[in-house]
């Protein structure tokens, strides 16, 4: 309780109490809760347009607690970020991704789980060494994996050029990079000049307002044709109604991920 000058007295309202308690029981809970393999994964197919297959899967962690209850990636992904824990979950993910597409592959040839990746992985010197192995331990094709990014980070030049270094070296064992969230960050574009991405995911913010807002439509119309210009595969997220599915299908998005096509789910 902090008394100010007047005093009356200011304090934290209960809301805040308990967002801070919630913050540090998550950090006391999920060293072990990763441990005990409570972590899982849930996967969310997109549908390509073009070839009419569900055989592009989105990977996302989920994790219920029995004293938090479910925990958000909003709230779990910054957290770990923070502690460093996030480089255990990066791990935990790419080993579970890795065993359902190597097995996967095997039916579906064109097969691929797309996981999110903390741009800060990367920032790791011997990240790409590290999934490389993890590849090899469970027998996972290269090509079975794709890397959604996000460019919430700043970072320096110099980092830029390691990040780009261990892109390049996945890339070339045939990992595929996208770029997630797109129009949302700062850098979009240098992004799109500087590293080695072939898919865009246009942020579902602007799905939400691509029907009401003719304004959307033609920016979203422009970035398609833009991708398309630089041979970049085009998917938009969070489509969830037919109207926003058949807007993309007319403007030529080349996939589409989100409610309307399907839940995520667990395999
Ligand atoms: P994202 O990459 O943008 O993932 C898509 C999010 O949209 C997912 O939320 C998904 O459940 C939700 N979604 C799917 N279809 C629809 C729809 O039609 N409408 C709406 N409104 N939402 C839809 P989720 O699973 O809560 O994940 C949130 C974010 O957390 C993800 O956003 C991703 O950035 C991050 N995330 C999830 N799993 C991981 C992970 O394993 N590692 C890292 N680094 N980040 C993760
Ligand atoms: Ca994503
Ligand atoms: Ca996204
Ligand atoms: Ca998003």
């Amino acid at each position: 309780i902090i008394r100010s000058g007047g005093g009356d007295i200011l304090s934290l309202t209960t809301e805040q109490h308990k967002k801070i308690d919630r913050h540090a029981l998550i950090n006391e809970r999920l060293p072990l809760a990763i441990q005990n393999g409570e972590l899982s994964v849930v996967y969310q197919p997109q549908l390509n347009l073009k070839t009419g297959e569900r055989n592009v899967y989105e990977a996302l962690i989920r994790w219920n607690d029995e004293v938090l209850g479910e925990v958000k990636p909003y709230e779990l992904i910054p957290i770990s970020e923070e502690s460093g824990l996030i480089h255990e979950i990066g791990d935990f993910l790419f080993r579970t991704v890795a065993q359902f597409a190597a097995e996967r592959i095997k039916e579906e040839p064109n097969f691929q789980v797309a996981i999110n990746s903390s741009i800060r992985e990367f920032m790791k010197d011997n990240h790409s060494v590290t999934l490389q192995s993890i590849l090899n331990e469970y027998d996972c094709p290269a090509n079975a994996i794709q890397i959604e990014i996000t460019e919430k980070f700043a970072f320096q030049a110099e980092e830029q050029q390691s990040i780009t270094r261990q892109m390049q070296q996945l890339q070339q064992l045939g990992i595929t990079f996208a770029l997630d969230d797109f129009g949302t960050g700062y850098a979009s574009f240098r992004f799109l000049q500087t590293l080695p991405i072939s898919i865009v995911k246009i942020d579902k913010s602007y799905i939400q307002s691509l029907v009401t807002h003719p304004q959307t439509t033609k920016l979203v119309e422009g970035l398609i044709r833009l991708c398309h210009s630089l041979d970049i595969h085009v998917v938009a997220e969070g489509v969830e109604q037919e109207g926003q599915f058949k807007m993309l299908k007319n403007l030529g998005i080349d996939a589409v991920q989100g409610y309307y096509i399907a839940q995520p789910e667990a395999f």
